[in-house]
């Protein structure tokens, strides 16, 4: 990633992207706010490399800042109506650390309201378009951070990732994403999701800019006490430069697209072309995963949401002098439509009544994943799995059908409830020019070694991109 020096000023390199943003916005509605104002902070980054002074890794860099991190400029909505207005007199952990090494944030990006979402439909301020083809959507629900990449707007964004918001638009957008093991960067100043689940996590253009940023943004935080010392886990494993990867059989289904099958199958191929141990192994439980996660979620996200009363934060409907009347018009305005079937998934499974049948078994579902994860992990260094069932769906194709969209989610989730890393990596495209990215994953605390092989991988796909062009669009399995 390019940094300010004297020979390329932080002040050229913020006002570049900034004109970008401008630029695409109005068809890809990527942001909810840009920051104009950033130019100051270059003149001031500029200033002190004129009179010599130490800068830090990420000198000027410009990035975008999924709307669901607080800080004070501007307004953090986390695209919900209900935070309309809301100035937020914090800063968010990992935002602090990215701007005490020198990066400038360009513009809040685009998401589906509180995260909830895989295509960000949900957003209060409308959709983010695909950055290949604008008929179709951006993925979700951190659209606008992987559309901000894809388009070349800035080099890395934020994101977070609960249940594959990360990996599922880079996966769309043809750029890697990364959800680190849970706990690697604080979740202090990030508006809350689902708390067990939530990570903060980047989209980038490649992966040494992905280990920079981790470098920079992992580590324990006073504020989160579920973080974790460092990234770098355990790193002794990269003394063997042949890995053992596994392809989990049990997607290899009408399920899944076949050019998705057929990139996985490609890709499996490769990798025993260069040298690695490729074998398939079957995680049975895995079909639980998007179950337990939407009744998991739900629970967290009912109790995470309760603080929006029209009290304390943004948007209050009108006054009528009776608080409870207050309340409920202020929520019933102020949440999307996928807002409140959540709160209220979330309170029916929490309820006397039904806790046992729902949350307590969601909770041992669970359990059998982290298990199975674990079974894995002793045969093999690193899964590979799709991250999507398809590549990018068209606009309005599964908004209104919400099983059709949480079905979207289920090989990201997996990931989130074992508390794994994972990274979306560009390996090619369909033949409408859709990219297609595949999902690699590590053990727990493997997040550097994963990066690095991601890398790897994306170096080789890209060595054999007409081979494997060729393979996709024959969509053979
Ligand atoms: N698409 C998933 C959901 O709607 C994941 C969202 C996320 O990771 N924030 O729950």
């Amino acid at each position: 990633m390019k940094t300010a020096s004297k020979d390329l000023t932080a002040v050229s390199m913020v006002k570049a992207a900034l004109e970008k943003a401008h630029h695409y916005q109005p068809d890809y509605h990527i942001f909810t706010w840009i920051n104009d104002a950033a130019i100051k902070k270059a003149e001031e980054i500029d200033r002190r490399i004129a009179a010599g002074e130490k800068v830090g890794r990420l000198a000027g860099v410009p990035y975008a800042l999924k709307d669901n991190f607080l800080t004070p400029e501007g307004e953090t909505t986390a695209s919900a109506r209900i935070l309309e207005g809301f100035e937020s007199p914090v800063t968010a952990t990992a935002v602090k650390k990215l701007e005490a090494e020198g990066a400038i944030m360009i513009g809040r990006t685009n998401l589906d309201a509180f995260a909830h979402g895989s295509s960000t439909e949900n957003s209060y301020y409308g959709p983010t378009k695909n950055s290949k083809d604008l008929t179709r959507v951006a993925g979700g629900s951190s659209g606008g951070s992987a559309v901000a990449v894809a388009l070349g707007i800035v080099p890395f964004a934020t994101g977070t990732d609960t249940g594959g918001s990360i990996r599922q638009p880079a996966s769309f957008n043809g750029v890697f994403g990364f959800k680190p093991t849970y706990g690697t960067i604080s979740r202090y100043g990030v508006v809350a999701m689902a708390s067990s689940l939530d990570c903060v996590g980047f989209f980038a253009e490649n992966t040494d800019d992905m280990d920079l940023l981790m470098m920079i943004c992992a580590g324990q935080d006073s504020y989160d006490l579920t973080t974790l010392p460092d990234y770098y886990g355990k790193e002794q494993v990269f003394d063997d430069p042949v890995k053992k990867i596994a392809v989990v059989k049990d997607f290899d289904n009408e399920a899944i697209s076949p050019e998705i099958r057929a990139a996985l199958k490609a890709e499996a191929e490769e990798l025993r072309a260069n040298g690695h141990e490729v074998i398939e192994l079957e995680m049975p439980a895995l079909k639980y995963a998007l179950a337990a996660y939407y009744i998991i979620t739900p629970a967290e996200i009912a109790s995470n949401l309760s603080r929006h009363d029209g009290i304390r934060y943004g948007f209050r409907s009108e006054d009528s002098g009776d608080l409870t009347a207050l309340y409920q018009n202020t929520r019933g305005e102020g949440f999307m439509s996928e807002n409140k079937r959540r709160i209220m998934i979330g309170n029916f499974v929490l309820s006397s009544g039904f806790y046992d049948a729902y949350y307590l078994k969601a909770a041992k579902a669970r359990t059998l994943l982290i298990q199975e994860f674990d079974k894995a992990f002793r045969e093999c260094d690193f899964l590979l799995m799709p991250v999507s069932p398809n590549p990018a769906f068209r606009l309005g194709e599964k908004v209104n059908d919400p099983v059709a969209m949480y079905l979207e989610d289920v090989l990201s989730v997996s990931l989130n409830l074992a508390g794994l890393p994972g990274l979306s990596v560009p390996v090619g495209e369909t033949e409408a020019g859709l990219p297609v990215g595949l999902q690699l994953v590590g053990p727990r605390r493997g997040d550097r070694e994963l990066i690095r092989f991601g890398g790897e991988i994306h170096k080789n796909s890209a060595a054999g991109s007409t081979e494997r062009h060729a393979d996709i669009m024959g969509g053979k399995d």
